[in-house]
């Protein structure tokens, strides 16, 4: 096997001692590449153009490391479903190291399955292949949509079986970040060392992910400030597509404002603001609608982190992280009305719009229409094609009276004397970038999956390049963009 010299450069281990520990992957018995993203590879200056997949299988299974690399395990605590863990960290994932991409950008290359670690408790420190190739299918996506994400970067078979309530086959995902900084490494940070440590960690964090904000005057204040923003811009892009991530735990909140850790997450079918699928969230705690209050409760814990480095006088610095946490959901709102307004097609209009948005989702909500769907044909309708709009609804009338109210607003967006004609086909082509034509349907997934589980892969990589190009429709993959059965959906759940 020829070397593979990986351009690392670990500034994690490096600026921040103490709080990650060297460790090796566990080698597997019987490598098997599933998947790899070449034009990733390329992006990050891997040099892997003459790689064979044996090679890649035996790299990326972490059987033959690239040269020069020094992997860690991090350390980070955490709030699970509100409990606070002072101790998690990467009980299954590995930093492999940090390169520098063609953009100038650092980014993290990760092992997730990779065997266990001081942080694995009592885990085996394993992934299995279905769940594996479910992050690569969500988050390749999600970024295919435009929504800041983690990339997988390849997916390695084992050969070996992982214990879970039946054997399944084990897998190890590479997954690429612009970092794995969380708010549950702060609070990790706070919770076992003191404010140097933490100001250490936030100083690392400015400079990577914020250095705008270096030299600022209150730069700890305005780190909270500029996460808080990210974090209720990307939460808005969920709510826009309809994804659920399912799992919002302190330590699953990437403070670069990438969604990570694809888990139990899911795109919504059928509109309900309430909708939760996660087998665990028994609570529904983090459904649908509660993303955002979820975003600002765990920014509250992020703040919490922070308190003394915003000031010494304590109650000043509580008033200060309190009034950017309670500034979260107008910031929030600011973001997601205009994500509305564009799906709507009426992106600069006031509070009309708003309310036409809100009674839309209503009508949605009332007829458990596909949200995915519903939004995609409003667009054709605004070229006056209104027939697949109509199969969606039940109730047509309703459906009818709304798109009255739609219709005279985008008029008075048009203006006095403009072309109906060409303004409707404009209108059409910026709601079809902004309302996708194809997500990742639930039950699709699920069969990709259990086919890829079977050893056929052909499905995966058939979904896989259909979501790339998630805002044109494709009549080739008119099946991929169906609903899922309304039996399907009724049972669904997610682990
Ligand atoms: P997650 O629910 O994926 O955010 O993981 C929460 C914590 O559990 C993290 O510290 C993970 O590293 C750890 N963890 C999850 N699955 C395993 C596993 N199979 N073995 C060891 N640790 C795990
Ligand atoms: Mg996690
Ligand atoms: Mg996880």
């Amino acid at each position: 096997m020829p070397d593979f010299s990986f351009p690392f450069d670990n500034s994690y281990a490096r600026d921040l001692p103490g709080f990650a520990v060297p460790w090796q992957p566990a080698t597997v018995p019987a490598p098997r590449l599933l998947h790899f993203n070449p034009g990733l590879a390329r992006e990050l200056g891997l040099p892997l153009a003459e790689a064979t997949p044996d090679q890649l299988a035996a790299l990326f299974s972490g059987n033959a490391l690239p040269e020069g690399a020094s992997p860690i395990a991090q350390a980070y605590a955490g709030h699970q479903f509100g409990q606070f863990s002072p101790q998690l960290g990467d009980g299954r994932a590995l930093l492999l190291g940090e390169v520098i991409d063609g953009q100038g950008r650092r980014r993290d290359i990760a092992f997730k399955g990779s065997g266990r670690t001081p942080f694995s408790r009592s885990g085996d420190g394993k992934a299995a292949v279905g769940p594996m190739l479910r992050e690569v299918l969500t988050g390749e996506a999600m970024h295919a949509l435009g929504i800041p994400s983690t990339r997988a970067l390849a997916v390695v078979a084992t050969g070996e079986p992982v214990r879970r309530q039946r054997p399944l086959p084990g897998a190890v995902l590479t997954r690429v970040a612009d970092s794995h900084l969380r708010v549950g490494t702060f609070q990790f940070f706070a919770a076992h060392a003191g404010p140097a440590q933490v100001r250490q960690l936030a100083d690392y964090t400015i400079a990577r992910h914020y250095p705008e904000l270096a030299g600022a005057e209150n730069g700890y204040l305005e780190l909270l400030r500029a996460v808080a923003e990210r974090q209720a811009a990307l939460v808005a892009r969920w709510m826009a597509v309809g994804f659920i991530h399912g799992v919002m735990n302190t330590d699953n909140m990437s403070l670069a404002g990438e969604t990570i850790d694809y888990g139990p997450c899911a795109f919504m079918e059928a509109y309900d603001p309430g909708a939760v699928f996660s087998s665990i969230d028994r609570q529904g705690r983090y459904a649908y609608d509660q993303q955002a209050d979820i975003a600002a409760w765990n920014l509250a814990r992020f703040a919490e982190t922070l308190l003394p480095l915003i000031d010494a006088d304590t109650e000043r610095a509580v008033a200060r992280a309190t009034a950017i946490i309670e500034a979260f959901p107008a910031r929030y709102q600011e973001h997601w009305q205009a994500a509305l307004k564009a799906k709507l097609g009426l992106p600069d209009s006031g509070a009309e719009a708003e309310a036409l948005g809100a009674d839309w989702l209503v009508l949605l909500q009332a007829q458990s229409v596909d949200f995915t769907l519903a939004w995609r044909y409003l667009g054709e309708a605004a070229e006056g094609r209104e027939e697949r709009l109509r199969t969606l609804f039940a109730d047509g009338a309703a459906l009818a009276a709304w798109l009255q109210r739609w219709r005279r607003q985008c008029t008075a967006a048009d203006g006095e004397g403009s072309n109906a004609g060409v303004a409707g086909a404009a209108r059409a082509a910026a709601m079809a970038r902004h309302n996708p034509w194809l997500i990742p349907r639930n039950h699709q997934v699920e069969a990709a999956l259990d086919a890829a589980e079977q050893g056929d892969l052909a499905p995966f990589h058939h979904l896989l390049g259909a979501l790339a190009e998630p805002c044109r429709e494709q009549p080739r993959h008119a099946d991929l963009a169906e609903p899922a059965p309304r039996e399907f959906m009724r049972t669904f759940q997610t682990f």
